[in-house]
């Protein structure tokens, strides 16, 4: 490999030890966890890539700054703090705290969706998808094509496709569509983002019709940074100028804090509408506490405002995204097949490509990832047919068009030698593929949110 990589732009001062585990161990856990890898304990996975949400490293800077939080009911001083550095990053004047970022989804849901409106957005996310399908709300995905094939090599695999927005529109009346929900970048694509051109003709869309622009910020970071390496003219902006450029194009922000800011929890709703934000304060003391904490501790406030400081500095983030491209580009190199561009959080095998001899029911991307745990002591998470559940009128499996294992990777937790420890196990394995000659059969599958806590058994009495 020529590439050359970031190196990481810190040093351990703290460390944790990781169980270190025989394939004998691993095959009996993954019997008992029904050989889905959310059942398996944390104490049983030597390198835990199952997401990167509140699995990321705090700095020294971070855990001083929880000692001087300040625990206050009301007013808390860490609670201005945290408005001040989201409003200096992110532009939005209007912070409502809140526990996490699908907090702030439900506080903005229930504010602005009501029964029969529609919500256009670059792709679905389970928890914005559920919280305006339950204010009666109708989600209508709008991104490119390209973005559902997982070979597709295209810079912004996140953008919105403005005929399929108009048509939208068109459709269903501006009138009953209350906001555009838009991530940057889009997790179920594979972490791919969206240009800030893109993001310019969703706002003149927008104007043209009246209609509020809401970002999912939660990797808006990482997205800025693709703009800096890859959208022409944007390369000599430093990536705070850029975040700030895209929230400017937007009229407000739901955030965890567990992707971008390097936190353990949190998250916000950042608004620049002050009628939006008292509405939004009066649900916040409903939900998650007084509007000056959300539901957090005054020092979980504080390692968000010292968090974003630190996730624009250009050697963090081109060290968290590289870390990412280069797990990816080695498995590529190997002939694994991955989806391409190598997105911002995490890499995606094609389980389909894969195992092709696996019948979509008896399910590819979950028996690899299983298989892939036995083999390496990886915990990655299925996208594929068993998250997609079954029809709720024909009671079959949805099948989506994906069918993929993603390896998330936690921001500063693993240096690079535990990733090549991952690709050397991925690979192993997809040398080892045809060994693997049945998938799995549910032995046990919940009516609802089936991939938590089902449990399955191989076609053929073992795996491997
Ligand atoms: C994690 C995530 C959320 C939900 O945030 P939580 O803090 O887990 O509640 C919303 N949108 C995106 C894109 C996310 O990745």
């Amino acid at each position: 490999m020529a590439r050359e990589y970031p190196v990481e732009p810190y040093r351990i001062k703290a460390v944790e030890p990781i169980p270190v585990t025989t394939r004998a161990q691993r095959t009996q856990a993954l019997g008992r966890a029904g050989y889905n890898t959310c059942l398996l304990r944390a104490d049983e996975v030597t390198i835990d890539l199952f997401t990167d949400s509140g699995t990321n490293a705090m700095s020294d800077r971070q855990w001083a700054a929880m000692m001087v939080g300040d625990e206050a009911y009301c007013g808390s001083s860490s609670f201005y703090r945290l408005e001040d550095t989201v409003a200096r990053y992110y532009g939005y004047p209007e912070l409502i705290p809140t526990h996490q970022g699908r907090a702030a989804e439900n506080i903005l849901a229930q504010c602005l969706i009501r029964p029969g409106h529609h919500i256009p957005g670059n792709m679905y996310f389970p928890s914005t998808r559920v919280h305006l399908e339950r204010n009666g709300g109708i989600f209508h995905d709008v991104i490119i094509d390209e973005a559902h094939q997982p070979d597709a090599d295209v810079p912004f695999k996140g953008n919105v496709d403005p005929d399929k927005l108009h048509k939208v529109i068109a459709e269903v009346g501006a009138d009953n569509i209350p906001l555009f929900w838009i991530h940057a970048t889009v997790n179920m694509a594979g972490g791919q983002p969206i240009s800030l051109g893109n993001l310019a003709e969703v706002r003149e869309i927008a104007d043209h019709h009246g209609i509020p622009v809401i970002l999912d910020a939660a990797r808006a970071v990482e997205n800025a940074w693709f703009i800096k390496c890859r959208e022409p003219g944007q390369a000599d902006r430093t990536v705070a100028d850029i975040l700030r450029n895209i929230c400017d194009l937007t009229d407000g922000a739901t955030m965890s804090a567990k992707k971008d800011s390097f936190a353990n929890i949190g998250g916000w709703l950042g608004v620049r509408d002050p009628s939006l934000a008292e509405a939004a304060r009066g649900l916040v003391v409903v939900y998650e506490g007084m509007h000056t904490y959300g539901g957090m501790a005054g020092r979980d406030m504080e390692a968000i405002a010292t968090g974003i400081e630190e996730s624009v500095r250009e050697e963090n983030i081109s060290a968290r995204v590289g870390q990412v491209e280069y797990l990816g580009e080695k498995l590529l190199d190997a002939g694994v097949p991955v989806v391409r561009p190598i997105g911002g959080h995490a890499v995606f095998l094609d389980a389909g490509a894969i195992l092709p001899n696996i019948p979509r029911d008896q399910f590819p991307a979950q028996t690899l990832i299983a298989a892939i745990y036995q083999v390496a002591g990886v915990r990655g998470v299925e996208r594929g047919a068993v998250s997609a559940g079954r029809d709720a009128v024909t009671g079959e499996n949805h099948y989506p068009e994906l069918e993929l294992v993603r390896l998330a990777i936690p921001r500063r937790t693993y240096t690079q030698s535990h990733l090549d420890a991952v690709a050397a196990g991925v690979i192993d394995l997809y040398n080892e593929r045809h060994h693997i000659t049945g998938g799995l059969r549910f032995v046990h599958e919940p009516p609802t949110m089936r991939f938590f806590q089902a449990r399955f058994e191989p076609v053929n009495g073992a795996l491997l």
